[in-house]
């Protein structure tokens, strides 16, 4: 039978077994706590707290600041040190919370629920106070996801298991380690969407999660598990809807005017915490692995951690790091400073000894075609890539610039090394704000 699968896309080398093999591991925090007040799609969170107050572990710090946005909890007992400024990911400053960890990890009391009890509004208000967000990373808040305008008209729920990025081995780990919460936790979805059948689609090169799940769910008529082919960006959300689906979804469809919603392993199990146990989002699975670093495994962190206290979990650096990414190596974000805090979308820790494209000079297009074949979004990165370094807005959008998805797939098989990927999306981001600017 054919594997479900898309147009386009490439196939990198994985390096996924460096961190698969090995169980997750729980970390103690030590150090201070950071916590961005944006760390997720919309409004920023609102303090609650101010300096001095003491917190306990699973205490609300920052209520969500509006429809559109998330609470965030301590992670840690402690004491609010400041609310200030603090360097994320991206290399922006953003406003954020500070605690003062006094390892004592005193706890607030949380209250289960029976999902089989609560109804549709009930669950979505829980997912809602809980603060969980898309921790694929997009960090889209799930309560807004999981309330389209047509509930009824949903049809599948697609638990996005495909984890295609190289290097990240976290949804695997987790779909080994606790299959229960994630099949659990999609029938919580399931739950609020009373025409639909939830969809595990995990890619064919995890046969073990394959069986494992494809048993779970034996005797479950709502839930299948579908194999994928192996191929990136595979798990991205018009390429995974696609596949399962066979429909498909442009740059102005929301995945609910296609009938669907989809959700990763780590929200669905950020689900389950919040609805079956009553646990706001306090951890995430992350990846911290590259041949720059001495033990690579995934880590079941807190969030609020620096990124330096990983590495030193992860036995520290072997050998000087060229490039540490944020992310995996196709979409991940390049960083300059360790000294950043874990948030809800931080998916991975790459550390690698050599930076192979900064090391290649881009040279002229050969006009191979490459690009064009790779890309998923069906549009011709070249030529985009061009009407991007001329800034020219309007020719962007008629040539299906917004169809990007920035999968980095054009630049990987460019012989030329062209930086396509860069130009193109820096391009979008251009668009984007000119059309917030206008309303
Ligand atoms: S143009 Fe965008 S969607 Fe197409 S391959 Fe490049 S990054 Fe991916
Ligand atoms: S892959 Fe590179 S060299 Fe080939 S057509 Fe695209 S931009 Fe030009």
């Amino acid at each position: 039978m054919a594997k479900l699968t898309f147009h386009g896309g490439v196939h990198p080398w994985d390096g996924k077994a460096l961190s698969k093999d090995k169980p997750m591991k729980a970390i103690v925090p030590q150090g201070e706590m950071v916590y961005p007040l944006s760390q997720h799609i919309g409004a920023p969170a609102v303090p609650v707290v101010k300096k001095g107050d003491r917190v306990l572990t699973g205490q609300k710090i920052a209520e969500a600041g509006g429809f559109v946005s998330a609470p965030i909890y301590a992670t840690v007992s402690g004491t609010v040190k400041a609310i200030e400024p603090r360097r994320v990911v991206t290399g922006d400053m953003v406003n954020a919370i500070i605690i003062d960890n006094d390892r004592l990890f005193e706890e607030v009391s949380y209250t289960p629920n029976d999902p089989e009890a609560l109804d549709k509004k009930e669950i979505v208000e829980l997912i809602k106070e809980a603060g969980v967000v898309g921790m694929g990373g997009a960090g889209f808040p799930t309560h807004v996801k999981l309330s389209p305008k047509e509930p009824e008209k949903i049809e599948y729920v697609i638990a996005n298991c495909a984890e295609c990025e190289p290097y990240l081995t976290s949804d695997y780990r987790r779909m080994l380690e606790e299959p229960e919460k994630l099949v659990e936790g999609l029938k919580i979805i399931l739950r609020l969407f009373d025409n639909a059948q939830g969809i595990l689609a995990i890619e064919d090169n995890k046969p073990d999660c394959i069986a494992l799940l494809g048993g779970l769910v034996e005797n479950e008529e709502r839930i299948t598990v579908k194999a994928l082919k192996t191929k990136y960006p595979q798990g991205a959300e018009r390429q995974i809807i696609y596949a399962t689906t066979g429909r498909e979804i442009n740059s102005s469809m929301l995945p609910a005017d296609a009938g669907c919603v989809v959700d990763n392993v780590d929200t669905i199990v950020a689900v389950y915490h919040a609805v079956k146990e009553g646990r706001p989002l306090m951890n995430r699975i992350v990846t911290v692995t590259g041949d720059a670093v001495r033990d690579p495994r995934n880590f079941y962190v807190r969030i609020g951690m620096n990124y330096r206290d990983l590495i030193e979990e992860a036995g520290g650096f072997k050998s000087e790091p060229e490039k540490v990414v944020s992310g995996g190596p196709m979409m991940g974000f390049a960083l300059f400073d360790l000294d950043v805090p874990t948030t809800k979308t931080a998916s991975a820790l790459l550390c690698m000894t050599r930076d192979e494209v900064s090391m290649m000079e881009p040279g002229p297009c050969i006009n191979c075609g490459r690009c064009v074949e790779a890309c998923p979004g069906r549009v011709v990165p070249r030529r985009l890539a061009v009407i991007a370094e001329h800034h020219d807005a309007e020719a962007f959008v008629a040539n299906d610039g917004m169809e990007c998805c920035e999968c980095g797939c054009c630049s990987y098989v460019c012989p030329a090394k062209r930086q396509l990927t860069q130009s193109i999306k820096s391009m979008r981001k251009t668009v984007l704000a000119n059309r917030k600017k206008q309303g």
